[in-house]
């Protein structure tokens, strides 16, 4: 009696450590049940709590992780990416789709997939209208669905292209669940796994909690982007005010308004520094003619070409402007009096080379180009200059056109 009611107390000691071992989240301190007794059951019934409460709570732990990297989302393929990393160890998948509701709740269209298979069958984009699907059926009930053999539910419902197209892909089993967000469906999340019989009623709980989880940081990043595209939108339009205020709509070269203000910098660098600047005019010869000969439509043909034949024999640290109705300001820095009639010679050659093709034969226009240098160290103002080269352009046009003359400073 005294050794069996010693052993008897030595199993309640080991069973009292294993549950205080639990009580203090430690799950492994199994008992050894080593009789078929009453307090063996009770052993094993210790045995299997340990087990069930294991489970629970890892999972309670690997959802709580899920959610902190989900939750830190903020686009939804972001997020979708977090999910399809991170859930594998409490539910089985080989591949996870996300498809959202259309506006008006009449479509669904596949958002985004990540699949172990090499050929996406489904791809993203993929609509199908809500009428009439197996879809709308989740939509109305709000509860998860399972199919654990899609070869058999294809046979059934042989119209399902989405099932046909995941079948293509190896999935045989999957798991649909909607995302409500506060209240309203907003899309589907879909588990799908290339073995048959995949699912089980438990995994049902927690991809519910996945699913809830998911369906508010749907909502969340979706407002997100929507704000992040209308600010794409107004950094866009800024951009194009930017660009028609400071460039010519015809030729894309900068305005006469930005030419002015960048020849002021480069004026304020002359006087400080040790290097010139030169100024170019150049204005096309004869153009009226262009005009009247070929038509308005073909005159702004020549300035588009001419345009983009200047902008070409520059540098890229040249400034080329349109200044006025046919004539052109390039800017030219740190530049030499035998540089600058250099360019304006190149300039000149390139622009009667030209062939603007217009109607039957092709237009050939020509350039007179008056010159102006200002001298480093002194203090040149853009006005002065500008007429400088100008009366230099005019001097070109009584020497007969299509020809170059620099004036000194
Ligand atoms: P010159 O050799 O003396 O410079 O003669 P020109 O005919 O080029 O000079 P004029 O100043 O008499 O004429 C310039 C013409 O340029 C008149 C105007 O209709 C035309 N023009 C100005 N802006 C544009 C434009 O944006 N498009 C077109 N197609 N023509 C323009
Ligand atoms: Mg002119
Ligand atoms: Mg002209």
């Amino acid at each position: 009696m005294g050794s069996s009611s010693s052993s008897l107390n030595a199993r309640i000691i080991q069973y009292r450590a294993a549950l205080d071992a639990m009580r203090h989240g430690q799950f492994d301190a199994t008992v050894a049940p080593d009789a078929d007794d009453a307090l063996g059951l009770l052993g094993e019934d210790i045995n299997a709590l340990a087990t069930a409460l294991h489970r629970r709570f890892s999972e309670l732990t690997s959802l709580q992780a899920i959610a902190e990297r989900v939750e830190a989302g903020l686009f939804l393929d972001d997020v979708l990416e977090r999910v399809y990393e991170s859930c594998r160890s409490v539910i089985p998948y080989d591949r996870i789709g996300c498809a959202l509701l259309s506006q008006d709740r009449s479509s669904v269209t596949a958002r985004w997939a990540k699949t172990a298979a090499s050929a996406p069958g489904l791809r993203v984009g993929f609509t199908q209208p809500i009428a009439g699907s197996s879809l709308e059926r989740i939509l109305n009930s709000g509860q998860p669905r399972i199919l654990n053999d899609l070869e058999d539910y294809l046979a059934q419902h042989p119209a399902s292209i989405s099932t046909r197209l995941v079948l293509a892909e190896g999935v045989r089993s999957s798991l649909t669940c909607p995302l409500i967000a506060q209240g309203t469906p907003v899309g589907f999340l879909f588990f799908s796994s290339r073995s048959r019989n995949t699912y089980r009623d438990v995994h049902l709980g927690l991809f519910l909690r996945i699913a809830g989880q998911l369906s508010v940081v749907v909502e969340k990043s979706l407002l997100y982007e929507e704000l992040f595209r209308v600010n794409e939108e107004l950094l866009a339009a800024r951009r194009a005010l930017e660009e028609q205020a400071t460039h010519d709509a015809l030729t894309g070269l900068l305005n006469r308004r930005a030419l002015l203000e960048r020849l002021g910098a480069e004026l304020s660098r002359v006087q400080r520094g040790t290097s010139n600047v030169g100024l170019l005019l150049c204005d096309i010869d004869h153009f009226k003619r262009v005009n009247d000969t070929h038509g308005h439509g073909a005159g702004d043909v020549v300035l588009r070409e001419v345009a983009r034949v200047l902008a070409q024999s520059c540098r890229p640290t040249d400034v080329v402007a349109r200044y006025g109705g046919e004539e052109f300001v390039v800017v030219v820095p740190a530049t030499s009096a035998s540089e600058l009639d250099a360019i304006a010679e190149r300039v000149r050659r390139a622009v009667e080379s030209l062939r603007v093709s217009s109607g039957e034969s092709p237009v050939t226009v020509t350039i007179s180009l008056g010159g102006a240098l200002a001298l480093a160290g002194s203090a040149p103002r853009a006005d002065p200059l500008i007429a400088l080269a100008d009366a230099a352009m005019y001097q070109a046009k009584r020497d007969g056109r299509n020809r170059y003359v620099r004036r000194q400073q």
